[in-house]
Parts: structure tokens; sequence; C-alpha cells
């Protein structure tokens, strides 16, 4: 048996690290909340939508809250409400209460496309959120809608604002970057960590789903992006980044800026060997790898009313060292929206 919680697989006895089979410790939950968004983004989901989960199969908020009151007490800090949109679904706040009331959990973040954040923003800080990630792949309206594929008014600087008001901050911002897309507003990105306390992300296109044409040429290697960045701004320099949630991404600084700018690299690079987090799925499925086809189900035995704590022994004795993205290339993997990306 690779993973371990100590001795013990009882959940009123208390273990307090979570191990793979590789020695990495596992902290991080990334909860998918729902599978259905109301974006279309090119390199994420089809235009028709997907085989949306029957409500039925997902769990409750409740049941959400039972997990990670269970998996906190095996030693899981930090938790990410992500989806598909989690936004969309309704009554978010009452999940992160739940959270929010377990003692273990030091930090609660959340993902999303930001459409709905200058509505619920407030509600969601009070509910106790810490902080958001929001998805904006371009500064310009027209190019925002045909990306996203869905005209729905967003605004990434409205929605970091109302974020920022809320006091769900740090604010991150993450670019996906396509070449021919919208690989020509990377700077105009970097340009808002000079005024705003924001930090740009800057990520790897990566070949997963079987969307929209992909194609490997469209991935900008990160060390382009920096270096265009520092052409047309002048030089970065490398920071710790922002103080909570540093998870793969690495920090540089505009002089004097108050933001930072981070890259995020799955395909020329891979973090696997410093890999932290686990994934639950909107049907209560734990996922141990994005890229991997491996799930260990954990609503059968929750909602017979069964200790975790073994299956979840098994999912991590069953961890990959390292995902298969980079072997398999485009094609064949579930999009994000499907895993909890
Ligand atoms: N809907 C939320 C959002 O967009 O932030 C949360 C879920 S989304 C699947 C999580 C992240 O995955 C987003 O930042 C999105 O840009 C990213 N993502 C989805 N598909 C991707 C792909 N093929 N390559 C790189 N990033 C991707
Ligand atoms: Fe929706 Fe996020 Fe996927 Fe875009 S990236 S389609 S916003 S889940």
């Amino acid at each position: 048996m690779g993973g371990s919680i100590g001795t013990a697989r009882d959940r009123d006895v208390r273990v307090t690290t979570l191990r793979d089979q590789f020695g990495r410790t596992i902290e991080y939950l990334r909860i998918s909340v729902t599978d259905k968004c109301n974006f279309r983004c090119r390199y994420c989901m089809p235009l028709e939508g997907l085989p949306w989960l029957p409500k039925a199969d997902l769990l409750t908020y409740e049941e959400i809250g039972d997990v990670v009151s269970q998996l906190a007490s095996m030693g899981l800090k930090r938790i990410r409400i992500t989806g598909g949109e989690p936004t969309i679904r309704p009554q978010l706040d009452t999940l992160i209460r739940f959270i929010r009331a377990v003692p273990e959990v030091e930090d609660i973040a959340l993902s999303t496309n930001g459409v709905k954040l200058p509505e619920l923003a407030p509600s969601l800080a009070a509910a106790g959120l810490d902080r958001v990630n929001i998805s904006a792949d371009s500064l310009r309206r027209d190019r925002i809608v045909a990306i996203a594929r869905r005209d729905l008014g967003f605004e990434p600087i409205a929605a970091a604002r109302a974020a920022q008001a809320a006091g769900l901050g740090p604010i991150k911002l993450n670019v996906v970057v396509m070449r021919g897309v919208n690989d020509d507003e990377v700077v105009d990105f970097a340009r808002l960590t000079l005024d705003n306390p924001w930090h740009v992300r800057f990520i790897e296109l990566m070949p997963v789903g079987s969307l929209e044409p992909m194609t490997e040429e469209m991935v900008v290697p990160s060390d382009e992006i920096l270096a265009r960045i520092q052409d047309a701004l002048g030089t970065l320099t490398s920071t710790a980044g922002p103080a909570r949630g540093n998870g793969p991404a690495a920090y540089t600084q505009l002089q004097g800026a108050a933001g930072t700018i981070g890259v995020i690299t799955p395909m020329t690079h891979t973090y696997c060997g410093s890999c932290n987090r686990v994934r639950l799925t909107a049907d209560g499925r734990l996922r141990t790898c994005l890229f991997g086809d491996h799930e260990v189900d954990l609503r059968a035995p929750l909602r017979a009313g069964q200790p975790l704590a073994p299956f979840v022994v098994q999912a991590l004795a069953e961890k990959p060292e390292a995902h298969a993205l980079l072997s398999r290339r485009v094609g064949g993997l579930r999009a994000l929206s499907q895993v909890g990306g």
C-alpha cells in the first residue's frame, strides 16, 4: 500500500498527514461543484455543451462539506472551488459557509470566469471565501465574445475591481494564451500589474478535450511571453509572488509594479514532482491527477455512511508519478470543465 494516513483508518482518530505513494504530501483539494458553464470557451467546452451530469449524481453542498471535513481530519488545509462555472450553481455561499466551518481549512479560493462576480462578490466574501482567480483571456469585448462564444457583458477589469472591493484578494487573473487569437494582448495584461495589486498569470494552452481546432502551434511558450513583455515594458525580476495560494506559477515583477506576472507552463515544464493536490469531481469522484483517468468514487461510501479514509488511501496509493499530457498530446483527454480544472 503506497498511500498513507499514518496508521488510522477511522475518521474519529486524528491523522495529520496525507501522503501518496511517492511521499508527496497532499493538502490541497479542488472541488468541482458543477460541470455546466455559462461560457463555451473555445479551448474548454464544445459550443453545444457536454452530456451534463444528472442532478441526482451531483454531491449536495452538505455532502461536499462532509468530504471536506473528513479530509481535513487527515491533513487537508486548502480548498479551491471550481467547475464548470461554480457561480452558476445556486446558493454557492451556502457551500462556502459549510467549508468555512471546518476549522482545519486555512484557505478557500474560487476559480471563476468572473461574469457573476460584480453581483456575488460581497455575499461570497461574507460567507467566508478568501480569494478569487478570474479567467480573462482578453481585454477586448469583441474578442471575449469570440473566445467565450457567449455575450454576457463580461468585463474583466470590473470583475477584478468588484472582487477586490469585497476583500477577495490577492486577485489573480488567468489568461490562456493562444497564438493568433489573443497573444497580442500579453503586454496589455502585463501593464495592468503596474497600478493594480493583481497577479496576472499566463497559462500555456493545453491540448485537452476534443474541441475547436486547437493546434500545437497555438501554444505560446512562457519564455516567449516573458520576452515580449520585457521588450515592451522593461526588465522583469523574479519574485515570490502573491502571499497566499502559490501553486505551480513562477512569478516575476516589473519595476515599481503593484502586482506580479506569473507563468503556468504545463506544456513546457511539469510540476508533478511537487504536486500537492487532488480533485473532487461534481459527482463525487476523487481524481488524483488532472490528466490521468484514475478516479475513486467517494459518493457511494458517503451516501452509505461509510468513513472515506480507506477510499482516500486507495486513491493516493494509485496517484500517478507524472501526468500523461505531454505523451498523449492532442485529443482523448477530458475537458477541464469536466474534471475540475
Ligand atoms: N469556469 C472557471 C474558470 O474559467 O475559471 C473554472 C473552471 S476552468 C475549467 C479552470 C481554468 O482552466 C480556467 O482558468 C481555464 O482558462 C483553464 N482551462 C480550461 N481549458 C484549458 C486548456 N485547454 N488549456 C489551458 N487552460 C485551460
Ligand atoms: Fe466555462 Fe471556465 Fe471552461 Fe470557460 S474555461 S468554458 S468559463 S469552465
